[in-house]
């Protein structure tokens, strides 16, 4: 087998087990005689994937009873727009935190929807920084306020998260859901696209906290409702049905490998030796987050010069690690090592820069 180590930031590597076992079972699924992707979504074996995948990120996540978990279509782009749509009532104001490249595109959709506030803006330090969780000053009148746990980008993540009261905190964890615990009760609301750490793309996780459902405006079109989705345990219309699928079995998985307690493990293993190959380069490589936010998530660094960057690529693609290419926008190098990157890949990538840096620096 020649399968690479899969850097890119998304859609991103999966768990190879996971993907033997949709191999076995794609042209004819057990007991139903044809593939899963040609099975109707109302039929008894997909039923209990739909529910199995539901409950498998309830165990892992420790969801309280009072959420309910959503699988629904258009990514976490389509939610920048919900979320407003659904929770800007009377109360139109949102608190947003300008965080990075992923912060600002749910703001310009809230913008569209609401009246937002920017609470904390990232922009002078250049999205290398994050706020304390409790300095910002929040308006107890706001609808909600909108956090970005990982910015996939830039590279920061949210360590602690603030005390919002009585208003649902949101937050967009598309690239870091699964990869640690979270305080569910601090959250209203809470949704990921899956194609970074739960499946391929095609399906969008929502966790929404029975009162705030409870508070969604109920006259929108209908898919654009949460209230349309969740008493229909979001079987309103044809779901995405092979991504749920694969997160089904991807949870099956991690809850075979030790659960969440081996997901943070794996997450600080792999960004340990990462930054720690930066650490120790002498200034060879530079990370430009502050170290108290570095994302396990998006790791991001630079070379001395682009020059220097682009045979570091270069190389790092012979040597069959691939996507260490940083965003267009930001440059220099960038390793999304996701739940599914094996810490061996982490591993290998930082004796690779050791290497590197020894016969470049
Ligand atoms: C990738 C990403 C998105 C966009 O997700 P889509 O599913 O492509 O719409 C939004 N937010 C964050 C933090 C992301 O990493």
């Amino acid at each position: 087998m020649n399968r690479v180590f899969n850097f890119f930031a998304g859609p991103s590597t999966m768990p190879l087990p996971v993907l033997e076992k949709i191999q076995k079972d794609f042209v004819e699924y057990p007991g139903i005689g044809m593939s899963l992707m040609e099975t109707s979504h109302r039929s008894k074996t997909y039923d209990e994937i739909h529910n199995s995948a539901i409950s498998n990120i309830k165990e892992l996540l420790e969801i309280p009873d009072n959420f309910h978990v959503m699988f629904l279509g258009g990514g976490a782009t389509l939610q920048f727009t919900m979320v407003p749509m659904n929770l800007v009532g009377e109360k139109k104001g949102i608190d947003m935190t300008l965080t990075g490249a992923w912060a600002k595109k749910a703001l310009a959709d809230a913008r569209k929807v609401g009246e937002p506030r920017i609470v904390y803006d990232g922009a002078g330090d250049n999205f290398t920084t994050l706020p304390e969780a409790n300095s910002m000053d929040l308006d107890p009148n706001a609808a909600y306020v909108h956090v970005t746990s990982n910015e996939t980008i830039g590279g920061v993540q949210w360590k602690e998260w603030p005390d919002t009261g009585n208003v649902p905190l949101v937050a967009d964890m598309s690239s870091d859901i699964l990869s640690r615990r979270l305080p569910m009760e601090k959250f209203g609301l809470v949704y990921a696209g899956a194609q970074k750490n739960l499946a391929p793309a095609g399906v969008t996780l929502v966790i929404i906290r029975d009162d705030v459902l409870a508070s969604c405006r109920g006259d929108l079109p209908a898919y654009l409702g949460y209230k349309t989705h969740a008493p229909k345990n979001s079987l309103y219309n044809t779901p995405p049905v092979f991504p749920i699928y694969a997160i089904k079995l991807v949870t099956d998985h991690v809850k075979e490998i030790g659960g969440m307690d081996e997901m943070e493990r794996r997450a600080q293993q792999r960004a340990d030796a990462i930054y720690g190959a930066m650490d120790d380069s002498n200034g060879f490589y530079r990370c430009p987050v502050d170290p108290k936010v570095r994302s396990l998530m998006n790791i991001v660094w630079r070379l001395p010069t682009e020059e220097l960057e682009k045979k570091f690529i270069a190389a790092a693609t012979e040597d069959g690690m691939v996507g260490l290419k940083g965003h267009r926008d930001v440059g220099g190098c960038r390793a999304s090592v996701y739940n599914a990157m094996p810490v061996e890949g982490a591993l290998h990538l930082a004796q690779f820069m050791a290497d590197f840096a020894a016969k470049n620096g």
